[in-house]
């Protein structure tokens, strides 16, 4: 954590802000102080709050709505209320609209410390959160086109395979290799060629099931692993996105599909058969699916 955080009191008598700064007075808190909400709500969007400590009743505006416009200017500013036992309702009218504790005057030294500590704990927590998943998102998935990455691949076929080793069930493998790109980059330019893979990788999620695992296995290539699914429906679905590509892209598609473990035991021979049939796909002169079957081996 970094060494000081600035607080923000609200608070239009002077005695009580008196109190409030003399109880923060040995702590790395730099407070400051605005005794009406415009006040406030300036110095919001001004400086960067860890927390700001508000009267319930402030004299120009309801606190309830100053806790929202500041929520507005900045959903992680901790807002903590100050208010009377006769007034735990809007207290907790507070709490209801993003205020992240309230306190009850007469105030105490130890309250107000330990609930602003816990405050800027909560933010970091926050933060550290949102950033792991960041990173989490970032390891697996592919830049360009937003589905999954190469790495991912290999990692969720192994954790099929391995899964079915224990509890066989089937699933399908399609590879997918667009038509003619090189002619399209030369024509349209790589940028133009960009955004049609990234429009691919979106109509093969669109014509997939959530289940369905879309992965971007290279620059032109994809792969779908239909988890649970026979080689009938994964034929079905690999037929639809070749119809839909030819519809709504500017290329066509081939696929090559395999089963697990009707057409292959490991996950390398499963990649190897749908390459099979996705090349044979080509060689039928593209636009079309192939399934795996052992005349290939020829
Ligand atoms: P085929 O129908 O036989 O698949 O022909 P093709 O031209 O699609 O096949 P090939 O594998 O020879 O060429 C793939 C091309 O895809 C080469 C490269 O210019 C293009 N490509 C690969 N990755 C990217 C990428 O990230 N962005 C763009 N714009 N093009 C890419
Ligand atoms: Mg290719
Ligand atoms: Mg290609």
């Amino acid at each position: 954590m970094s060494d000081e955080f600035n607080v923000l009191i609200v608070e239009d008598n002077e005695k009580t802000f008196k109190i409030l700064k003399g109880f923060l007075a040995d702590t790395n808190y730099k407070i400051l102080r605005a005794t009406t909400a415009r006040e406030a709500l300036k110095l919001t969007k001004e400086f960067y709050f860890i927390a700001v400590i508000t009267e319930i009743h402030i004299p120009d505006m309801d606190g309830i709505e100053l806790i929202r416009r500041i929520k507005k200017i900045n959903k992680r500013i901790n807002l903590i209320v100050l208010t009377t036992s006769s007034f735990v309702d809007s207290a907790i009218k507070a709490l209801e609209t993003g205020a992240y504790a309230y306190l009850l005057k007469p105030l105490s030294a130890k309250e107000v410390r330990i609930v602003l500590k816990r405050a800027i704990e909560h933010t970091f927590l926050l933060i550290q959160a949102r950033k792991k998943k960041y990173y989490q998102d970032m390891s697996v998935l592919d830049g360009l086109t937003g589905v999954y990455n190469h790495r991912y691949f290999y990692e969720m076929l192994e954790r099929q395979v391995s899964h079915l080793r224990r509890f066989p069930q089937v699933f399908s493998l399609i590879m997918i290799d667009i038509d003619d790109f090189k002619k399209y980059n030369d024509s349209k330019g790589h940028l133009g060629g960009d955004k049609v893979l990234h429009n691919a990788a979106q109509l093969f999620v669109n014509s997939t099931r959530d289940d369905d695992l879309i992965f971007r296995y290279g620059g032109e290539e994809f792969a779908i692993i239909l988890a649970q699914t026979r080689q009938e429906y994964a034929k079905k679905v690999g037929e639809r996105i070749v119809r839909a590509a030819r519809a709504k892209l500017p290329v066509t598609v081939s696929l090559g599909l395999a089963t697990f473990p009707n057409n292959a035991q490991t996950k390398e021979d499963l990649i190897n058969n749908a390459d099979k049939a996705l090349y044979q796909a080509k060689g039928l002169g593209k636009d079309r699916m192939c399934v795996y079957n052992k005349s290939l081996e020829k």
